[in-house]
């Protein structure tokens, strides 16, 4: 029985899991580096509440009793004492989650569930270096968390059916929709998402339409929320070719070799809107068009 919860990492993504966690019921544990993330990440939850609150989705005691169940730590030892399970939402970086993943395996009891929401590593590659990789599972939330429902479950080599099993039913628990699959380069998300993305710089690099164009006819054709270009700039343009790389060097395959313009675009420092400028400008706070000759191969 999973009652509480040790998130690690208070930023985009480990703030929304410890609010879910703590909205529906969970003792939460916030573990980041410094106080001030931390507190960064709690105006974040109680400015998130709050929001809930006015629509009406939440009553003012709910949120009380949410912002009750959060703590906060910066040290890792005394935030995961007393959990069942761990969910590691820290930077993306495969040499700091093997580092996280060896501490965690040293110093929680052997029962204790080592979860992920990282978006791209090898759940079994980070299971590996535990001393339970039955127990190592992916569990990876998508951005905004309190708002979206998926969950996709990915399951290491080792993982066990049982851990499996209990992750589903305690994200059903935080009235989210999880989903099974299994641990290969981008799961199922990103390996269908990214080359999508990426086939629709190509087609901007080849010349074949602008992109406004390239946007709206996915946004009007395909009825999807808004243009691939769009969606690029606003998971980061850096993200993207990251993933791009673990799909290429995952499979070995050349249909996933990142296009050109995104790795000169990331090496340009355009990564979209975390940078002011990506296929759009957003330096005004708006997504304004760029004309750009850089687009288009010479
Ligand atoms: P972020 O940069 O916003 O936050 C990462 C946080 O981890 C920072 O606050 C940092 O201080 C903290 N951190 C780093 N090392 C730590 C350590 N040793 N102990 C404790 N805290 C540590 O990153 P994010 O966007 O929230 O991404 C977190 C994870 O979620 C990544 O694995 C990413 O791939 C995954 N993810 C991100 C998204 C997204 O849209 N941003 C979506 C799905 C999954």
């Amino acid at each position: 029985m999973i009652k509480n919860v040790a998130v690690i990492g208070a930023g985009t993504m480990g703030n929304g899991i410890a609010h879910v966690f703590a909205q529906f019921g969970y003792n939460v544990s916030l573990i980041d580096l410094s106080e001030e993330s931390l507190s960064r990440a709690l105006t974040t939850i109680e400015k998130n509440l709050d929001r809930m609150v006015s629509k009406e989705k939440i009553s003012e005691n709910e949120k009380a009793d949410t912002l009750g169940r959060l703590k906060t730590f910066t040290s890792t030892e005394e935030g995961v004492k007393g959990v069942q399970l761990v969910v590691e939402a820290a930077t993306e970086n495969v040499d700091l989650k093997l580092k996280i993943f060896r501490q965690l395996s040293e110093i929680t009891p052997d029962d204790v569930i080592l979860a992920t929401n990282t978006s791209s590593i090898s759940i079994t590659k980070i299971a590996a270096v535990t001393n339970r990789p039955d127990k190592v599972i992916g569990m990876h939330f998508m951005n905004p968390v309190p708002v979206m429902k998926l969950v996709e479950i990915i399951r290491g080599y080792s993982t066990s059916a049982e851990v499996t099993q209990l992750i589903m039913s305690t994200s059903n628990s935080l009235k989210k929709v999880p989903v099974e699959v299994n641990d290969y380069p981008g799961f199922v998300a990103n390996r269908i998402l990214m080359p999508m993305i990426n086939e629709a710089i190509i087609t901007l690099h080849e010349g074949v339409a602008g992109v406004e164009e390239i946007d709206t006819v996915m946004k009007l054709g395909m009825a999807h929320p808004m243009g691939p270009l769009q969606l690029a700039d606003f998971i980061g343009l850096d993200v993207c070719l990251a993933i791009m790389e673990v799909l290429y060097e995952g499979f070995g395959n050349p249909k996933y070799a990142p296009c050109p313009l995104l790795v000169n675009m990331v090496m340009a420092g355009k990564k979209g809107v975390k940078s002011g400028e990506g296929f759009y400008n957003w330096s005004h706070g708006t997504k304004d068009l760029i004309v750009s000759s850089n687009f288009a191969k010479k």
